[in-house]
Parts: C-alpha cells; sequence; structure tokens
C-alpha cells in the first residue's frame, strides 16, 4: 500500500509537471499562432425554425498546435485572456469573420449576419469602438450584418458596459448575450442595454426532456426574452425533442449538432448555396 501511494504520487507530480510544460508551451505557441496561420475559424448555422433557414453564422476559433494537434478554444481562450493575447486574438477573430462574410455577401450567398465572440476584457479595452470601426472599414462589411455576443459579466459596471454599447450600436452593429442565464444580470439593466438577441445556454437546453425545472427556465427566458422583444435563440440543441419543445414555447431560432457542428468556411458555403439546412 505504501507503495502504491509512492507511485500514485511521483505519477502525480510527473503528470504536474506535465501539465506546467503544455501550458508554458502553449502561452510560447499562442504568440506566434496568428503569425504561423495556426488559427482559423470555424462557422455554425443558427438556423429560423419557421423557414428552416439559416440566418446567421457564428464564427468560433480553432487552433491547430503544430506539436498538440487541436486544441479548444475553451482551453486556450482563457489562456490568451490571462496573458493578453486576447487583444490581437479578438482583433484577428473579428477581421477574419467580417472578411469572410462581405465575401460571402459579394458571392451573392444567402446571408443575414456573422457572429463574433468577444472576450469581457477586449469589450472593455480602451480603443475597442474604434478598432471595431476600422475592421468594418477595412473589410467593408455594411455594420448590420455583424452581431458581437457578449456575456452577462460585461454588464458588472453598468455605466461604463451601456457607453461602450451604446457607441457600437450606432455604428449600426448589434450585440447578443450569450450564454444567456449562466451569468449575472439585473433584468432591470437589462432592459437598458441595446441588445438584439438573447442566446438561451446549452446547459439550459440539456434540461429538456431531463428536468422538469430546468424545462421550465427554458420557458420562462424564451417569454421574457419575447416580451422585451429581443430575437432568442437557443443554443446547443442536439436532438428533435428538444427542438419541438422549443417550437412549443416560442423560440424560433435555433443552433447546435442537430443542424449543424460548425464548420470551415468552403463547407458552410456549400450550405448556403443549398440555401436550406436539411
Ligand atoms: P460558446 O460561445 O458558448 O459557443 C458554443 C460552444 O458549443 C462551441 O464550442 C460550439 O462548438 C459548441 N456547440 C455548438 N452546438 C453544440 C451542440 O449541439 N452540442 C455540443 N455539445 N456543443 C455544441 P467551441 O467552439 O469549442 O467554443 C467554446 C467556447 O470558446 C465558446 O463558447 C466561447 O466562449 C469561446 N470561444 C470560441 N471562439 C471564440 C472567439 O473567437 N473569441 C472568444 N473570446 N471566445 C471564443
Ligand atoms: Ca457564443
Ligand atoms: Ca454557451
Ligand atoms: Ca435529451
Amino acid at each position: 500500500a505504501k507503495e502504491n501511494g509512492k507511485n500514485n504520487y511521483q505519477y502525480y507530480t510527473s503528470s504536474l509537471n506535465l501539465s506546467n510544460q503544455r501550458r508554458m508551451e502553449l502561452e510560447t505557441g499562442l504568440r506566434n499562432a496568428i503569425n504561423n496561420n495556426e488559427l482559423s475559424l470555424h462557422y455554425q448555422p443558427q438556423v429560423n425554425l419557421v423557414s428552416n433557414q439559416i440566418i446567421g453564422l457564428e464564427a468560433l476559433v480553432r487552433w491547430q498546435h503544430p506539436k498538440y494537434g487541436f486544441i479548444s478554444p475553451a482551453e486556450f481562450i482563457p489562456l490568451a485572456e490571462e496573458t493578453g493575447l486576447i487583444f490581437s486574438i479578438g482583433k484577428w477573430v473579428l477581421k477574419t469573420a467580417c472578411t469572410q462574410c462581405k465575401q460571402w455577401i459579394d458571392f451573392g450567398l444567402p446571408i443575414e449576419s456573422v457572429s463574433v465572440n468577444v472576450s469581457p476584457l477586449q469589450f472593455r479595452e480602451k480603443n475597442f469602438v474604434s478598432s471595431v470601426n476600422q475592421i468594418l472599414e477595412e473589410s467593408d462589411l455594411p455594420p448590420r450584418y455583424l452581431e458581437l455576443e457578449i456575456t452577462e459579466s460585461v454588464t458588472s459596471n453598468v455605466n461604463q458596459a451601456l457607453s461602450i454599447m451604446k457607441e457600437i450600436k450606432e455604428l449600426g452593429v448589434r450585440f447578443a448575450i450569450d450564454d444567456f442565464g449562466t451569468g449575472y444580470s439585473s433584468l432591470n439593466y437589462l432592459r437598458h442595454f441595446p441588445i438584439h438577441k438573447l442566446k438561451i445556454d446549452k446547459s439550459f437546453i440539456d434540461e429538456i426532456n431531463q428536468h422538469k425545472d430546468g424545462e421550465e427556465i427554458v420557458k420562462t427566458i424564451i417569454e421574457l426574452g419575447n416580451r422585451l422583444r429581443f430575437q432568442v435563440i437557443a443554443e446547443g440543441v442536439e436532438d428533435e425533442q428538444q427542438l419541438s419543445f422549443l417550437k412549443e414555447n416560442n423560440c424560433y431560432l435555433a443552433q447546435g449538432y442537430f443542424f449543424s457542428k460548425p464548420l470551415p468556411a468552403e463547407e458552410i458555403e456549400v450550405l448556403l448555396r443549398k440555401k436550406i439546412v436539411e
């Protein structure tokens, strides 16, 4: 037993070192990821449940690491936030998504919007508004096509968030509240923010047909969103039952593996040419 304990301990420390080493390598690698062309965007369709048309695409960043292969944004975005690399990565994502969207429009493809995730740090950065403006000009994308996904956490400083959002709204850009229901937000403040869309977090959608309380939360968010005249979209929809629950409860926009995984631009283009997702 003693020996076992010792082995466990050794195993534990060496795996700790390993993860420290991985972290350090990822940190160094992330600094060069943009220049080395290791970042790319995948796009996931947002679907209108009445017409079955794709109404928008969410851009999701991908990192192909030369040694470790695919690294999830759930791992490297927090790292980028800790190291300050989020600012350059965020700009790269925005620029790439806007340029891609403009190209699809020029091809005559039916696309209404591209949604880009914005880290709270990026959102609060001094030059955020002007860099959004600059990227829109450089990519020649009409601002109404751009939607920024922010989380409830940006509303912690109400006045600051409100003034940034108003300036960006002035440009013609829209806002979606991402992961809605998982963070802190005052419903009263929410009313005053220039928000276009509420995204119901996947964790609630997972509860459909599983837990009554979770279902009630989903219904309540949909009703709240509809009453405040936000668009309401369900994220992480994986099956038919979730879909019919959403429709029955007046949610008409959805995104999830049931329709499509996030796909590289070329594959999205094929879907857009078909116009309708099967
Ligand atoms: P998110 O914004 O909540 O994005 C939804 C995540 O759920 C994505 O994971 C997406 O691929 C995944 N997903 C979509 N539909 C389904 C489904 O039906 N089932 C399941 N199991 N998963 C589904 P992904 O791409 O790994 O991104 C994870 C998180 O990383 C995102 O969560 C977002 O917070 C962050 N992220 C991704 N790209 C960016 C970016 O460009 N900038 C910033 N700041 N954050 C990003
Ligand atoms: Ca998102
Ligand atoms: Ca989410
Ligand atoms: Ca289920």
